[in-house]
């Protein structure tokens, strides 16, 4: 990337022609080495700053941006002010990053008041600072004002933002401000469509992915390699697999490992094994050198797979033939395939016996393990040491008191039931959402908002009795006393992801043929499960649903999680 000279050769030249006195000729060369960022160069650059007669806020900026990444930086703007000099919106751009990189809330207020003060602040670099430092420090809101607030707005405060937005999650909040930007006729750079790529992915806007990519093309940016990384990986997580090998193909030549790796994550979402592996030899034969991001897209491939001894082969190669030190996520992999497959004392005692704290994710994977299984006493250490961590952690609470109903023992799941009351525990509400062109429908559970509320409720009945005929039971993953079972089956039905679908079906929108796509905000529940399968024999079409885990594929009466998520 990096094509610009080191400043020492330019230095050299001056001091052989003598030049090396005059406050420009300093001042230039103080620029030079500020913008090398090279850390070892602190001493040259204040021995050049001493050396300047007389400094002015090109001088000063160029100390303080050197020391941008040390609180140093606060001290020359100190001094600067003192001498006194005013700084302009390029020495408040690179104070506001120094706030962002350090987490300084207080000292970022303050020079956004000092900014304001000058009227400096509304700039483009100092804007654009000021709204990546209220990003980072997670106050979006903050940062949002700014770009309202601002006279004239331009593309590069746009694109802070919608990267902001995305780094925080807030997927629909970097849609909308892409749209925005896009209406107000500004153009979109590499930045701000990898951030609304990573923002598709969240929220798995296949559509939106489409249009999008479609935009990076008509503006020029579709060979852009960062762009294509995005691309492959938004697409990936869209589940779009093959439009993400179409421009992961496109741009294989360029690809870095970054890409390489969205591609195998995205097959590995799908639990496609057979492709990770491929394209990891595909990836050696380029001299790719595979990093942990590669082997872990295997390790859950495999995982996703349910095939433990896979699992187990790679992770030794990749400590042995590579010499990569697992993460804790790649322990957390093996661990719940062993679990999966049924060998939950061997995953209890890798997740003893690793390197690492065992984390929330970890006895939540072995919690569900045990709950597959009816393992209903390992269920329980496993829930108590999910709720030691954590004890306000709802699936502790739903899975186990699951499994001790499953197994009859009722007291202890009214022991569960009232310590979580107790503790005042709720559950996480469901929400779901489906993409139509052009629009995302959310429906919560049991949600009545939705202007066509009537049709969707009357094609839930419609399916419920279809699906009855086909055998269907509810399933009901709540334990409540008996009489409050017909209530509780009642209410199975109004979860988001069947709201959901129902109104895919009601609206039409979805040409035939074509597969229903839902996005769940968490782990599809076991009566929906259930339900999808049997709809999808009923309405003759593939429903895909991506839930906080991984991708279930329906179809025909069957799903391709093989029952395991
Ligand atoms: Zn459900
Ligand atoms: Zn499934």
């Amino acid at each position: 990337m990096s094509t610009k000279v080191d400043p020492r050769q330019i230095h050299a030249q001056c001091i052989i022609k003598n030049t090396a006195h005059t406050s420009s000729q300093l001042t230039h060369l103080l620029t030079l080495y500020s913008k090398s960022r090279t850390q070892h160069h602190s001493r040259i650059i204040l021995k050049l700053f001493s050396q300047v007669p007389s400094h002015d806020v090109v001088s000063w900026t160029s100390l303080i941006s050197y020391f941008s990444n040390s609180t140093l930086s606060f001290h020359h703007f100190v001094s600067m002010l003192r001498h006194p000099t005013l700084p302009n919106q390029r020495t408040f751009a690179s104070l506001f990053a120094t706030c962002a990189s350090l987490s300084k809330f207080y000292f970022g207020v303050q020079l956004h008041c000092v900014a304001y003060k000058l009227g400096v602040w509304c700039d483009a670099f100092s804007a654009s600072g000021l709204i990546n430092f209220y990003c980072k420090i997670r106050v979006c809101g903050s940062a949002r004002k700014v770009l309202d607030e601002m006279p004239k707005r331009n593309g590069v405060c746009y694109s802070t933002l919608i990267v902001g937005f995305a780094q925080n999650m807030r997927a629909i909040d970097a849609l909308g401000c892409f749209g925005e930007m896009r209406r107000w006729g500004l153009v979109s750079c590499m930045y701000s469509l990898s951030g609304v790529l990573r923002a598709v992915g969240e929220v798995a806007a296949a559509e939106q992915c489409r249009m999008i990519h479609g935009h990076c093309v008509v503006s020029g940016l579709g060979w852009n390699v960062v762009v294509g990384t995005a691309l492959v990986d938004g697409y990936g997580k869209c589940g779009l697999i093959v439009e993400a090998r179409g421009v992961f193909n496109e741009l294989l030549g360029d690809m870095s490992i970054i890409g390489w790796n969205a591609m195998m994550s995205g097959y590995a979402q799908q639990g496609d094994k057979d492709l990770v592996v491929e394209l990891f030899g595909l990836m050696e034969g380029n001299e790719i050198v595979p990093d942990e991001y590669t082997f872990l897209a295997i390790l859950t491939a495999f995982s996703n797979a349910g095939l433990a001894n896979a699992v187990k082969y790679w992770f030794e190669k990749m400590i042995l033939d590579y010499g990569l030190e697992p993460w804790i996520e790649h322990y957390t992999c093996l661990i719940g395939v062993l679990g999966r497959v049924g060998r939950i004392a061997d995953a209890e005692r890798i997740a003893l016996t690793m390197p690492y704290e065992a984390d929330a994710a970890v006895w939540r994977t072995l919690l569900s393990s045990c709950a597959h299984h009816g393992e209903a006493d390992m269920a329980l250490v496993m829930s108590k040491r999910l709720l030691e961590l954590n004890m306000y952690d709802d699936s502790a609470y739903v899975i186990v008191s699951n499994v001790l109903a499953s197994a009859g023992r009722l007291d202890e799941v009214r022991e569960v039931r009232k310590l979580m009351k107790h503790r005042r525990v709720s559950k996480e509400g469901g929400k779901s959402w489906i993409e139509l062109p052009g629009e995302v429908h959310v429906f919560m559970a049991g949600d009545k908002t939705h202007v066509m509320t009537k049709e969707i409720y009357a094609k839930l009945v419609e399916l419920r009795e279809e699906i009855l005929k086909l055998g269907y039971e509810p399933v009901i993953d709540d334990t409540l006393p008996e009489m409050d079972k017909v209530v509780k089956s009642e209410e199975l039905w109004y979860h988001s992801e069947k709201l959901a679908l129902a109104f895919a079906l009601v609206s039409g929108a979805v040409p035939p043929g074509k597969a229903l796509r839902i996005v769940k905000n968490l782990r599809i529940c076991r009566d929906c499960h259930m339900a999808f399968k049997y709809i999808s024999m009923v309405v003759n079409r593939e429903i895909i649903v991506r839930d906080s885990n991984r991708y279930h594929k329906f179809f025909n009466g069957n799903c391709s999680c093989a029952d395991f998520w």
